[in-house]
């Protein structure tokens, strides 16, 4: 069985050293308990602005079993990763990020479910005491959220997991290009597990998902899988029609009852309440239309500057087709 390791990174100068022999220890360790027979190690360059991609290529000259993608620009780790899982060859795959705040030592537990026959491994935190105060609150905030918008997703899981070539291979059939993995792969099916891990701190390095990333990251999810916000819309919608009626109803008996006097306030108040939800309606409608726009332009989800050790480059054309748009 053969095993690849797909790790997405932008600027990760200062980690890539260390998560490279941690990985490569974990899976010297595999290859000797003869769990797998081969592997890859795939490192998804995102645009890095410093010195990863030089590094990279230094690894790859090295071993052979190092390939590298390397993205013409920054396209967000959601389609970083894409890449790295559509280039990846192995029967399972396994998806970390860089800065071994998801330790690799997990891995031979998500490979103990998958030779029970799992498809799709998740990995889940237990803790989250490593991260500050203000990630724990928003990342709580926002799997409540996605729960409450109807959007099924595994609570605590970010993007470690493992999965199975069939996987690979339906999700290369989503051709939708607003991605948001999380959300696909529960919707995609299998069977699946969930195995706990307690989060690490970043090693080193610096976040690169501030909170204005991480906010558009959640708004994605939600447009990408759910109607709920335009629901909302249609239901307030209605409420308020209601009660406009119910309002003309009564201006009328006033009137008839002949109590009227010339009031600016009953006639400016709903003028403004109105207008408002108008628009911020008619925005959210906006959001959708946008979404639509986007996809039907089914641009592809990213483009390969150059690999190292692979020999089959062309796979982004056969992916799914994902905007240009820069999220
Ligand atoms: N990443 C990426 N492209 C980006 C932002 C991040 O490939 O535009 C990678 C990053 O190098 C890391 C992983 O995605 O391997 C998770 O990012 P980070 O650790 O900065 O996020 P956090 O853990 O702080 O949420
Ligand atoms: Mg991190």
């Amino acid at each position: 069985m053969k095993l690849s390791i797909v790790i997405p990174l932008f600027n990760e100068e200062a980690v890539i050293g260390t998560t490279y022999s941690r990985v490569s220890e974990m899976l010297a360790g595999l290859t000797s308990q003869n769990l797998i027979s081969d592997f890859e190690l795939l490192f998804v360059d995102d645009g890095s602005r410093d010195r990863s991609l030089q590094i990279l290529r230094t690894l790859a000259l090295e071993s052979p079993r190092v390939k590298v993608v390397s993205l013409s620009r920054n396209f967000g780790h959601q389609r970083a990763l894409a890449a790295g899982l559509l280039h990846a060859s192995g029967d399972a795959i396994v998806s970390l990020d860089a800065d071994l705040q998801d330790p690799p030592e997990l891995v031979p537990e998500m490979i103990g479910h998958y030779r029970k026959g799992r498809d799709i491994v998740y990995a889940v935190r237990t803790l989250r005491e490593k991260d500050t105060f203000f990630k724990r609150a928003t990342a709580r905030f926002f799997y409540r959220m996605m729960q409450t918008m109807g959007v099924d997703l595994i609570y605590d899981h970010a993007d470690y997991r493992l999965i199975s070539r069939r996987v690979v291979e339906a999700f290369r059939s989503i051709r939708e290009t607003n991605i948001f993995l999380r959300g696909i792969f529960p919707y995609l099916g299998f069977d699946q597990e969930i195995v706990y891990y307690e989060r690490q701190e970043r090693h080193a390095g610096d976040t690169k998902y501030p909170l204005g990333k991480m906010l558009s990251f959640a708004w994605e999810g939600i447009t990408s899988f759910s109607n709920v916000p335009l629901r909302l819309a249609s239901l307030t919608g209605l409420v308020i029609s209601c009660a406009s009626l119910a309002l003309v109803v009564w201006a009328l008996y006033e009137k008839f009852a002949g109590r009227t006097v010339p009031g600016w306030t009953s006639t400016v108040i709903p003028l403004f309440f109105i207008g408002g939800l108008n628009i911020l309606f008619l925005g959210l409608i906006g959001e959708y239309i946008g979404k639509i726009y986007m996809e039907v332009k089914g641009r592809p989800l990213f483009f390969v500057k150059e690999t190292h050790n692979l020999a089959d480059a062309s796979r982004s054309e056969t992916g799914p087709r994902h905007t240009d748009a820069s999220h």
